[in-house]
């Protein structure tokens, strides 16, 4: 027999060796939240109750998920963003944190009545944000189509209305798809295939490759593509905003003045490392 407050413990003893103990916690609040519908509160309220077989079923397919390793957002199937809930699986990247900082860095530039396009969208969490918290004209694009089609559900259920692109920037008949704007921004793939090897299963075994890795020999390879594009459709005095790899900074600074960028801004997230980047198009 199993209560409400017996499952931390039952956490503790599935996963008390695969995960710290923060993560426990936060796996707890989860399955309060998504089992029983209970906030922390709740969850002391009721410590005693006794769980239902169904509960306990429910209970046992998450940990068993978990122990293989499966992120806990695409077990319940989403994640939260910038104050919202967004759909996730596994052909998006699970929103994460620092992304929520490059959102805020726009939003507090003041995007109201521009027009913006997100490359390589994803879920749509920076470009839904962004729309949900100002009156901007938003394009999406991605090169998965299946990506797309979850950033669709969001944008549906958040109530926005966002222009969605399906193309691959790397090709050459991208412009065809673009038109001019004021405000562009990307968070590419900038992890390293050789950083597979120290990364969690959590995020190697599940999370779309395509959406994170590039090779070490050509890590901006996207930021340059992107760079190029941003010179043909951004119009004058348009912005250019880039989350980065944290040991790149110096090379996209460097990288955004030989293309001809002026007002470059370098920003660090909340631990302190380069993660963004912004600059100013008025050729
Ligand atoms: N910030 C993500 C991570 O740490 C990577 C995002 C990306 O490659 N654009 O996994």
């Amino acid at each position: 027999m199993l209560k409400v407050k017996d499952i931390r413990r039952y956490l503790n003893e599935h996963l008390g060796e695969q995960y710290p103990s923060s993560e426990l916690r936060s796996f707890q609040n989860w399955i309060l939240e998504f089992l029983l519908d209970y906030s922390t509160a709740d969850a002391l309220m009721n410590a005693e109750k006794t769980l239902q077989e169904e509960t306990i079923n429910e209970l046992e397919r998450v940990v068993q998920l978990l122990v293989k390793s499966k992120p806990i957002q695409q077990i319940f199937g989403h994640a939260w963003f910038y104050g919202c809930k967004f759909s996730v699986n596994e052909h998006v990247l699970i929103p994460r944190p620092e992304t929520e900082e490059l959102v805020d860095w726009i939003l507090k530039d003041d995007p109201n009545n521009k027009s913006l396009l997100d490359i390589g969208t994803g879920s749509g969490c920076i470009s839904i944000s962004i729309a949900m918290n100002s009156s901007v004209n938003v394009s999406s694009l991605d090169i998965s189509e299946n990506a797309l089609l979850m950033a669709k559900e969001n944008a549906k259920t958040l109530k926005t209305k966002i222009h969605f692109i399906h193309t691959d920037i790397m090709s050459d008949g991208v412009l065809n798809h673009l038109s001019q704007y004021d405000i562009i921004v990307s968070n590419p793939p900038y992890v390293l295939e050789s950083d597979k090897q120290v990364m969690a299963d959590n995020v190697i075994k599940y999370e779309p490759h395509l959406a994170l890795f590039v090779p070490n020999e050509n890590a901006l390879k996207f930021y340059l593509k992107i760079t190029d594009i941003a010179c043909k459709t951004l119009k004058p005095g348009g912005i250019l905003y880039f989350e980065i790899h944290e040991l790149k900074g110096k090379e996209m600074v460097e990288l955004l003045k030989n293309k001809g960028f002026t007002q470059i801004e370098l920003k660090q997230d909340m631990q302190g490392k380069d993660r963004m980047i912004k600059a100013l198009w008025n050729v």
